[in-house]
C-alpha cells in the first residue's frame, strides 16, 4: 500500500494555454466566406506569407504543440484533408484523422453527425469537417464548443479553398482589383466556385461564367453579384473568354451531385483546356483548378508556366496553417 503523500504530476499553475493574439478569429467557427472582409483577408494572407517563410526555412515549428485537431471527412478528399494534417504537423500539433476510415467509425452504425461531433470535441481543440449536406458545418457549429472549420458542405461552400484561391491570385498576379476572372465548368454544384465568387465580389473584378446550360451559376448568387454592381457575363464557350481572361478558374463536373446520371453523361466531356486553347490566352494570365481534374485540363498544359494549379495546392498548406493558428489564438 502507498502511504506517502502523492506529489502532483503537473505543476499546472506554472503554465496556462492563452491566446497570444486577439485577432478576431480566436475560437471562431469558419463556416462561410461571408465572414471575411478585406481586412480579415489581408490578415490571413500576411500570416500565410509568414507560414511559407517558416516552412521553407525550418520545415516545422512548435506553435501549436499544445493543440489537437480532429479532421473529420464524410466525403472523399485528397488535398483538403492532407493539407490540414500537414498544416498541423508543420506547426507541431497533433491530429485525429477520421477520413478514409469513416466506414469503420460509428457513423456507419448510424451515429448522427451531432453525436459524432459532441464526442470528438472531447478529444480535440478544433474540428475540420467535410460532409455532403449543405449547412452541415453550421449545424455542427451550433452544438460544438470547439471551433468548426467547414472543409466543404455538399454543393454549398468551401471557404478555405476560396481563401487559398484568392491568395494564389494575389501571389501570382500581384493584385485582384481590375482582373477579369473566368470560371469554367460546373458552376451549379461546384462549391469552390460559389465561395470564390463571393470573395471576389468584394473587389473590382469582372466575372465571366462558362458552363453548359444545365450547370449555370445558381440564380441567387448571380443576383447577389448583379446587386453589388459586379460586371458579369455568361457563355457556354471557353473561346468567348480565353483571349481576355487574367484568371481561368477551371472546375470538374461534379458527378456525385447528379441525381440523373444520364444528365451527367451529356455534359461530362463538355470542354478541355489544351495547349491549343492556351495559345489564344494572354502571356500574363494563370490557369487554376481546385483539383481533382478529370479531363478538363490536358496534362501537356502542366508544362506551361501559366499553369498555377500545383502552386495553388502548396498555397493551401500555408493558408490552412495560418487559419488553424489564428483560430487557436496563436497567430
Ligand atoms: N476538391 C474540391 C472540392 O472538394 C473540388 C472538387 O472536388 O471538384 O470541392
Amino acid at each position: 500500500m502507498i502511504t506517502q503523500k502523492l506529489e502532483p504530476l503537473f505543476k499546472l499553475e506554472n503554465y496556462q494555454r492563452q491566446p497570444r493574439f486577439q485577432n478576431g478569429f480566436y475560437q471562431q467557427d469558419i463556416l462561410s466566406v461571408n465572414q471575411f472582409g478585406k481586412e480579415n483577408l489581408d490578415y490571413i494572407f500576411e500570416r500565410a506569407d509568414e507560414m511559407k517563410a517558416m516552412a521553407h526555412q525550418w520545415g516545422t515549428c512548435d506553435l501549436l504543440k499544445d493543440y489537437t485537431l480532429a479532421c473529420v471527412f464524410y466525403e472523399p478528399s485528397t488535398r483538403t484533408s492532407s493539407s490540414f494534417i500537414s498544416a498541423m504537423a508543420r506547426l507541431g500539433g497533433k491530429v485525429i484523422p477520421i477520413t478514409e476510415g469513416i466506414q469503420y467509425s460509428s457513423v456507419s452504425k448510424g451515429e448522427s453527425l451531432i453525436d459524432s461531433i459532441l464526442t470528438l470535441e472531447q478529444y480535440c481543440d478544433v474540428i475540420v469537417l467535410r460532409h455532403s449536406e449543405i449547412g452541415s458545418s453550421a449545424t455542427a457549429a451550433k452544438y460544438a464548443k470547439v471551433p468548426i472549420i467547414n472543409a466543404g458542405d455538399g454543393a454549398g461552400e468551401h471557404p478555405t479553398q476560396a481563401l487559398l484561391d484568392l491568395y494564389t491570385i494575389q501571389s501570382e498576379l500581384g493584385h485582384i482589383d481590375g482582373l477579369k476572372v473566368a470560371m469554367v465548368g460546373d458552376l451549379r454544384y461546384g462549391r469552390t466556385v460559389h465561395s470564390l465568387t463571393r470573395l471576389l465580389s468584394q473587389y473590382d473584378v469582372s466575372l465571366r461564367f462558362v458552363s453548359p446550360e444545365t450547370l449555370r451559376l445558381p440564380m441567387d448568387l448571380m443576383n447577389d453579384l448583379i446587386d453589388k454592381g459586379i460586371k458579369v457575363r455568361e457563355t457556354n464557350k471557353v473561346s468567348d473568354v480565353i483571349e481576355n481572361a487574367d484568371v481561368l478558374y477551371v472546375t470538374r463536373i461534379q458527378k456525385e451531385r447528379f441525381t440523373d446520371l444520364a444528365q451527367y453523361e451529356e455534359v461530362k466531356n463538355y470542354f478541355e483546356i489544351t495547349p491549343e486553347v492556351m495559345a489564344q490566352a494572354k502571356e500574363k494570365m494563370i490557369v487554376m483548378h481546385p483539383l481533382p481534374r478529370v479531363g478538363e485540363i490536358h496534362y501537356k498544359v502542366d508544362r506551361d508556366p501559366r499553369a498555377a494549379y500545383f502552386r495553388q495546392v502548396q498555397n493551401g498548406l500555408y493558408i490552412r496553417m495560418a487559419l488553424l493558428a489564428a483560430v487557436l489564438g496563436q497567430a
